[in-house]
């Protein structure tokens, strides 16, 4: 097959969306809004994947990449640690060695800078890329603007996060650095051992992450976009390119496609002839229903490895990043321990009432995601891979495909983003 041409398609035509979260759907509005007739693929409905039970933050600070020196010492201690963070079950280890080989080539410190920029290049446009979704769906009051509070409890971790404190400040993220007792009067809930926090007063959260994408979805409905609940299962291909999805139910046929499928795209790539190195970092929650507490800004414990968020269907603390497939079942143990690992930092939570969640992050080994024309067809733009910070990136991601498909000029520069750079 041809390599992809160089000149996009500029008139509005029929394009296929395959998948869902709010990447997919953020990326089906902004093609409705440019006067394509566009239809949405998921057999789960909307806000199903990742994006239902995630930690709500818009991680506007969000730039320090995964691959860092500080993780990579620890993570011998966080594998063979049965309560640590990071998860691997031996027979998925030959799946994810090609991935953390890449995972540690990233930590060179001038990909470190490389990869924080191509990350805030993106993050610090959140607001941009949702605004006008948000507004038209009338979902502003899922957004709520009270802060960030990131807590340490040793001097020494505090010690070894100045790096990543530093990344952050270079790049223009305002904080404000704070001992135990001013973070305690700023979050009452607070364990006593907290010693240093910062706070990053612009940072936003949404209250019901599931809600907002299924609110984006409905919004796309109402607006005439055509949403099945049927599962890609590959392509008929034409002398150009994919000409139709095929699913159980048949094949739908269209000019254009959206592969934005969250972990689940790799094998969708793969069948449009780019292979990608994605895993699923499995990521779990415990919703605190009836917590006891209500909680003043969204937390981040660094020495617990636990994110902490009011919500409105209660408090949700986050956790846990395990490599396993993504769909094999979820160990609710892993939702357990994040539960105890926030009652300890909260002691004030009560835990009676709860729910608990496992899904999966979309992760390539450098942190980045791949939002970019396919290296092979034309008519195919790939948008996944947005591991930590998918939630933050999903408007954005949809505006950057909108203008992929039109050939408009991008409002970033998508070279760090591009789907053959592994
Ligand atoms: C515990 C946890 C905490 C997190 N916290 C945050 C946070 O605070 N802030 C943040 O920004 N991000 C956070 N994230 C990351 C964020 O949730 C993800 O990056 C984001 O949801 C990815 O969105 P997506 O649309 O790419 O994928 P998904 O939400 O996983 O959606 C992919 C969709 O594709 C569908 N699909 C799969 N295969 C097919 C197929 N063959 N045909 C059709 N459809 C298909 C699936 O059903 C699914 O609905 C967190 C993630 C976890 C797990």
């Amino acid at each position: 097959m041809n390599a992809a041409a160089t000149t996009a398609p500029t008139a509005p035509g029929q394009v296929i969306v395959i998948g869902a979260g709010i990447v997919g759907v953020s990326c089906a509005l902004y093609l409705q809004r440019d006067g394509h007739s566009v239809t949405l693929l998921d057999p789960r409905g909307a806000g199903n994947g990742a994006s239902f039970g995630n930690a709500g933050n818009l991680g506007w600070a969000s730039c320090v990449p995964a691959a860092m020196p500080g993780v990579l010492k620890k993570v011998p201690q966080m594998l063979f640690d049965s309560n640590g963070p990071l998860k691997l079950h031996w027979g998925h280890v030959p799946a994810a060695a090609g991935w953390f080989a890449r995972f540690i080539a990233a930590a060179r410190p001038s990909r470190i800078e490389e990869i924080a920029d191509a990350r805030q290049a993106l993050l610090s446009r959140l607001h941009e890329g949702y605004a006008p979704l948000i507004e038209d769906a009338g979902a502003e009051e899922l957004i709520d603007y009270s802060g960030l509070l990131m807590t340490w409890e040793s001097d020494e971790a505090f010690a070894g996060s100045q790096y990543a404190l530093d990344i952050r400040r270079r790049r223009g993220v305002a904080m404000e650095v704070l001992d135990g007792n001013e973070a305690r009067q700023m979050e009452p809930a607070l364990t006593p051992s907290v010693k240093h926090a910062v706070h990053f007063p612009r940072l936003a959260h949404v209250t019901d992450p599931g809600r907002l994408t299924e609110t984006l979805a409905r919004h796309f409905e109402r607006r005439g976009g055509r949403f099945l609940r049927e599962a890609a299962r590959g392509f008929e291909m034409g002398p150009n390119g994919p000409v139709a999805v095929k699913t159980d139910s048949g094949r739908h046929a269209a000019d254009r496609f959206v592969v934005a499928a969250g972990v689940w795209s790799k094998t969708l790539a793969r069948q449009l002839g780019t292979s990608t190195p994605i895993e699923a970092e499995r990521g779990y929650h415990t919703v605190f229903t009836d917590p006891g507490i209500s909680l003043r800004a969204a937390i981040m414990s660094a020495d617990r490895y636990i994110a902490v968020t009011q919500m409105d269907m209660g408090v949700r603390a986050t956790g846990v990043a395990e490599f396993a497939h993504p769909d094999q079942p979820a160990d609710m143990r892993y939702a357990e321990m994040v539960q105890r690992r926030a009652m300890d930092f909260l002691p004030g939570l009560r835990a009676e009432s709860r729910t608990q969640w496992m899904g999966p992050r979309p992760s390539h080994p450098d942190s980045l995601p791949v939002i970019g024309r396919s290296p092979r067809f034309a008519n195919v733009v790939f948008a996944y891979g947005h591991d930590h910070i998918g939630l933050a990136l999903g408007g954005i991601s949809g505006r950057l495909v909108a203008d992929i498909v039109a050939g408009r000029p991008s409002l970033v520069d998508l070279t760090p983003y591009r789907p053959d750079r592994f």
